[in-house]
């Protein structure tokens, strides 16, 4: 008897017992190629009532993401084959906003600020809890999935926040951001001139019960400002944290 192939055959398709869930079910795809690890994740998100599809390695979790539109996808860093998790979320990112919660080392900060600036929305450190990784999906749905409390148009010089269509535009043209980036831009617009700290920022956007460091907010920042550019006036305020200015 030949030996059963071993690889990347965890992607498969959507498992049979699938079938008979409702179909507003959210779907979360994760990229794990630890096959104890990724069994874990899959036990607990499932458990929560969320769709899982497994996939072992970039290639396969990207065709995942292309074929299934999810609503979150859970992406470990490090994964064999000739794209990382870094390489996974920029290109998730070029066509499609959906939330990137990264799998990163214990002492991998830069791997931590590198994944959002990529964009990844936010990051659980190995070894983790399964509950405290179904906190973070829980929490990031509930943000990104959620209607906004008022459908409006702030509007800052050229620069235009659209909280119904999630949407950034300047000078009229939509410029494509990352949840989290959306969120954060969203709440400054929300408080024109008013300097706000960090922990605001964090408790307001990231939700107060999030952990981590505060320079996450000058990630996101540095992000913003970059593809904002000019239209985007925010004034660092020494020892304090951030102003969006208005207008004028
Ligand atoms: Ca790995």
């Amino acid at each position: 008897m030949a030996a059963t192939p071993v690889g990347p055959i965890r992607a498969g398709p959507v498992r049979d017992d699938d079938a008979d869930m409702h179909t507003d079910q959210r779907t979360i795809v994760v990229v794990e190629d630890d096959p104890s690890i990724a069994d874990l994740i899959d036990l607990y998100l499932r458990r929560a009532g969320w769709r899982v599809l497994l996939a072992s390695d970039g290639a396969h979790g990207l065709d995942l993401v292309r074929r299934h539109t999810p609503d979150l996808v859970v992406l470990d860093v490090g994964l064999p084959g000739d794209l990382d998790g870094f390489d996974v979320c920029r290109t998730i990112r070029s066509t499609s906003s959906v939330p990137v919660l990264m799998l990163t080392a214990r002492d991998g900060e830069i791997d931590r600020v590198l994944g959002l600036e990529l964009g990844a929305d936010d990051y659980v450190t190995k070894p983790f809890s399964p509950r405290e990784l179904v906190a973070r999906v829980k929490a990031i749905l509930r943000r990104t999935t959620a209607a906004p409390a008022v459908a409006e148009v702030v509007v800052l010089g050229d620069l235009e926040v659209d909280s119904a269509r999630r949407e950034a535009r300047v000078a009229g043209a939509a410029v494509a951001l990352a949840s989290r980036e959306f969120d954060l831009l969203a709440y400054l617009a929300a408080h024109p001139g008013l300097a706000l700290t960090r922990r605001q920022l964090l408790d307001g956007v990231w939700g107060a019960g999030w952990v981590g460091d505060e320079r996450t907010v000058d990630v996101h920042v540095r992000q913003l400002r970059k593809k904002l550019g000019d239209a985007f006036v925010l004034t660092t305020v020494w020892g304090v944290g951030y102003r969006l200015d208005g207008p004028g």
